[in-house]
């Protein structure tokens, strides 16, 4: 279907046609219409699907159709997880709103706190941000919320997940009016322990569920190695960068100081590569995404900060260092490829420390994930058995044997597409450590 066709203004239509788009996607398809309308949405559609553009065009196409609520406070307003997909997604904004003659601002945190209070001064039609930053201004109440028409959250359950609540309940609450319209778009909602957060944000909405984190891309091809600790991790690593064909290539891990590590060391091994993470001061955060993004280096190493949203189209291979903790986090890892119809690749490693998070995921996902040994380099891990319950009880033992058949390290059950048990991850969730701002 044509944007053409889905009874949108017609300079929407052409500012969308000017930046070459004109195919409208699943997601896009789905939710404008409704969103248009005035409906709130929670949108569901996997990684690389165009939904900014599904937030976005709504967004225009009702600050141009309806009467400004007030004069002076902004009309829309955008929130993201990280500082780096806020800009991202305010880029997108700013290209249609500027067709429009609508004024945007990027509100996130880093950035000089007395510029954006001016920036605010002038009144702009739509904000995009991380909460914690807009929050802070709403508190010095360098703008108000009352003229609000719609609200968007981005990444949702990252932002839910990552300790903002009480912000986004306070920038909530300001805006909480009948007027209000929410989106809420995601790769990954479909956790029933979001439910309860979802429906206290959202005023019966239309649920777009297209793509579920259960079914992996089918873009994105998953390779998986048998690792036996850090140094064979390195060894693959080093093997896989050498050998494979690639343009851009992420590398995700699990912590700060690895990111450094490892990227200090590729650099070493003359490789062009440089680390992203939420100890590098904003400006250096910034160079680092605009001079990948440039295409300025071939590697990226981060942590998960990079794992949401963030829209490289000349990354077309993954490596998954260590595995997330969590199931969601490997499907927006992974989702850093294979956008817009595009194929990647994605590969993990997967040690002994790496094991229970691999359980988790073959358990969530339903598509088979082998784990391999590495056919140049393998070692000596094969994954480990379940360990045997210790039974005081005597009776129990002799009833029921302790089962000898381990669960396969490189098999995994193939039947479970209810996606109602992601709530059974046998891993606790616990703070992210990289919340913004
Ligand atoms: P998501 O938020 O679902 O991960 P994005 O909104 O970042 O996806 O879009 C992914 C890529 O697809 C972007 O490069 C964007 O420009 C492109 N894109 C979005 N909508 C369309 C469309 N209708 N036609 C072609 N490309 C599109
Ligand atoms: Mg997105």
């Amino acid at each position: 279907m044509l944007f053409s066709e889905l009874g949108l203004d017609n300079r929407i239509v052409q500012a969308l046609e000017n930046q070459k788009f004109t195919e409208t996607t699943p997601i896009q398809r789905e939710a404008i219409p409704y969103a248009a309308h005035g409906r709130d949405i929670l949108g569901c559609a996997k990684t690389g699907s165009g939904k900014t553009l599904a937030f976005v065009i709504p967004i225009i196409a009702r600050l141009i159709s309806q009467k400004a609520m007030t004069k002076r406070d902004p009309r829309a307003m955008i929130l993201a997880p990280t500082r780096e997909l806020a800009k991202q997604v305010f880029q997108v904004t700013r290209d249609m709103a500027r067709a429009l003659n609508l004024k945007t601002a990027l509100i996130v945190g880093g950035d000089n706190y007395n510029d954006q209070a001016k920036v605010l001064r002038k009144d702009p039609h739509i904000l995009v941000g991380t909460p914690g930053r807009i929050a802070d201004h709403l508190s010095d109440r360098s703008f108000f919320l009352n003229g609000l028409e719609v609200l968007v959250y981005d990444e949702a359950d990252r932002m839910l997940d990552l300790g903002f609540n009480e912000q986004l309940l306070a920038i909530h609450r300001q805006a909480d009016h009948r007027k209000r319209q929410t989106l809420l778009f995601s790769a990954t909602l479909d956790d029933p322990k979001l439910r309860h957060l979802l429906d206290s944000l959202l005023n019966n909405p239309q649920e777009i569920m297209l793509d579920a984190s259960y079914e992996l891309h089918a873009d994105i091809t998953q390779t998986l190695f048998f690792a036996d600790h850090v140094e064979h991790k390195q060894d693959l690593l080093k093997h896989e960068l050498e050998t494979r064909q690639y343009n851009q290539a992420i590398v995700f891990v699990a912590t700060k100081a690895d990111a450094d590590r490892l990227s200090s060391w590729l650099q070493q091994t003359k490789m062009n590569c440089v680390a992203l993470h939420g100890d590098l001061l904003q400006n250096q955060r910034a160079n680092v995404i605009n001079a990948f993004g440039n295409g300025q280096h071939d590697i990226m190493v981060c942590t998960d900060l990079g794992a949401r949203g963030l829209d490289l189209r000349k990354v077309n291979l993954v490596i998954n260092f260590d595995l997330p903790k969590h199931v969601e986090e490997f499907v927006h890892r992974v989702g850093r490829t294979g956008r817009a119809g595009e194929k990647g690749s994605a590969i993990s490693f997967i040690g002994p420390r790496d094991w229970q998070s691999y359980r988790a995921l073959s358990k969530h996902i339903t598509q088979e994930l082998p784990v391999q040994a590495h056919p140049a380099l393998p070692g000596k891990f094969k994954g480990k058995t379940a360990k045997k319950k210790i039974s005081t009880d005597q009776t129990k033992t002799f009833k029921k044997k302790p089962s000898s058949k381990a669960p396969k390290a490189h098999t995994k059950r193939v039947d479970n597409t209810s996606g109602t048990d992601i709530g059974h991850v046998p891993i606790k969730r616990k703070p992210r450590p990289e919340a913004e701002d």
